[in-house]
């Protein structure tokens, strides 16, 4: 789901890494590399518009900020821009007062309507509902035993007509099933309406006319993410005949682009509230545009890393720690203390490591984390004097266990952490020589 933009704009922010400050002409290229990357994934010419106006005027005006470097300022950015044409806040399902809340399903043929109906009941009963699924899509002749085939897969009723009863009347149908909602004490109905292969007045005319017998709490547009740009013209099509309150965007395992369907909000001003990504009742999740952005990114929560970090990390100290990066100096015992401080004051470890992308391979070692650890060795750096800090050489065989029973440890931990110390700071030798260190706010370059 989304490759495409991800690769794209993955590769368009590691050229900007290692970059001191971004220049008029860093800020364009980039600009131009995130448009290709949004017209490539498909997603809708005005819309691509507008995000790159809004990401070069924030890139301009962006504050000079002492945590972040200029690829993590643009990342940043990118970043807020895409939640926001993702529909910002989590849109959810508003339940009427006066149960029953009705939702109504519309969309072409094929979109998913009759899936996610099984997919809404299933998620609705997990939410402590009582759901009533109908089936006013009378136009296929096998619609009514697919939805109860999905209904008895979901463990939810299904009202249909009675044969003889309605049949080739949807409205009629659709009140039928209200009337049975209450009587039976279902608090959610889901009615499904029928789809066409193509965009109709008939069909329109149809949906509107079950919307009126039903008046829904919600009307979701179902669209197929990979049918494309048709995505936006169906949407603005079924806006305008039957208006809708929100979007569900299926088949999202299937498209490496689903750019289009990403457009669908933007133009139509109606949030994406849920999305469906198989054919499995489960493959369905409530949509969270600040999450969606993320995925797109790669970024695991890095932005809530990066802006706990600008919060916590002290500006002054970073500075000092950079200076010494590039004057060559040495860390001491006494920077990796601070530096541990500050860490540990953004939260624990594993969560920390938890906010990081790629880290999902790592979840069991992370949950293991020992964070007593951690206090063990600030315990064993806050016994050791200053010159200690400065110069581990001095500690000989006496200084070392009196750190050992300072800090309730023992010699064989203290020579563990001094030993440590000194492979690190070898290690900042090599890397002062070649690189930075990815993520850590004041050693970026
Ligand atoms: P309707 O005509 O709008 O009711 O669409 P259906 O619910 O009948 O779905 C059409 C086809 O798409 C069926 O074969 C579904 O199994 C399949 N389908 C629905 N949602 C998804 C999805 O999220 N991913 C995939 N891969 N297939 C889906």
């Amino acid at each position: 789901m989304f490759t495409t933009l991800q690769d794209r704009l993955t590769a368009t922010f590691k050229g900007l890494r290692g970059k001191g400050r971004l220049s008029e002409a860093d800020i364009d290229a980039t600009a131009r590399e995130i448009r290709v990357a949004l017209l490539e994934a498909d997603v809708a010419l005005p819309v691509v518009r507008e995000f790159i106006a809004a990401v070069r005027e924030r890139a301009r005006g962006a504050e000079v900020s002492q945590a972040l470097n200029p690829a993590q300022q643009i990342i940043k950015i990118v970043n807020e821009e895409l939640v926001t044409i993702l529909g910002g806040e989590t849109r959810r399902v508003r339940f009427a007062k006066n149960p029953p809340t009705v939702i109504m399903l519309a969309g072409l043929q094929g979109a998913g309507k009759t899936t996610l109906a099984g997919k809404l009941a299933l998620w609705l009963k997990g939410q402590g509902h009582a759901p009533l699924l109908v089936a006013a899509d009378l136009q296929r002749p096998n619609a009514v035993t697919q939805l109860q085939v999905v209904g008895e897969r979901a463990g939810t009723p299904v009202f249909a007509p009675e044969p003889g009863n309605g049949v080739g009347d949807p409205v009629r149908v659709a009140r039928q099933a209200m009337d049975f909602a209450r009587d039976k004490q279902h608090d959610v109905v889901v009615v499904d309406t029928a789809g066409r292969l193509g965009i109709d007045a008939e069909l329109m005319q149809q949906a509107a006319d079950i919307r009126d017998a039903v008046q829904p709490d919600e009307i979701l547009f179902v669209v197929d993410a990979m049918i494309g740009q048709d995505a936006v013209v169906t949407a603005e099509a079924f806006l305008e005949g039957v208006g809708f309150t929100g979007v569900v965007l299926t088949k999202l395992d299937g498209d490496a682009r689903g750019g289009a369907a990403l457009s669908v909000a933007k133009v139509t001003g109606r949030q994406v509230m849920f999305a469906s990504n198989g054919e499995k009742l489960t493959d369905f999740d409530v949509f969270h545009p600040d999450r969606m952005a993320s995925r797109i990114l790669d970024m695991g929560d890095v932005l809530t890393l990066i802006e706990q970090a600008e919060r916590t990390f002290d500006a002054q100290q970073q500075e000092e720690i950079a200076r010494k990066f590039s004057t060559g100096e040495d860390f001491t015992l006494e920077d990796f203390m601070s530096q541990m401080q500050q860490l540990r004051k953004m939260g624990s470890m594993s969560k920390i490591f938890g906010m990081l992308p790629g880290m999902g391979q790592f979840r069991e070692q992370i949950e293991n984390i020992d964070e007593r650890e951690l206090d063990r060795t600030q315990a064993m750096i806050s016994s050791m004097t200053p010159a200690e800090r400065r110069d581990p050489k001095i500690l000989n065989g006496s200084r070392r266990s009196r750190i050992a029973r300072g800090s309730g440890t023992s010699v064989s931990a203290v020579n563990d952490l001094v030993e440590r110390f000194g492979q690190a700071q070898q290690m900042m030798r090599t890397m002062r020589s070649g690189g930075a260190i990815p993520g850590m706010p004041g050693f970026g370059k």
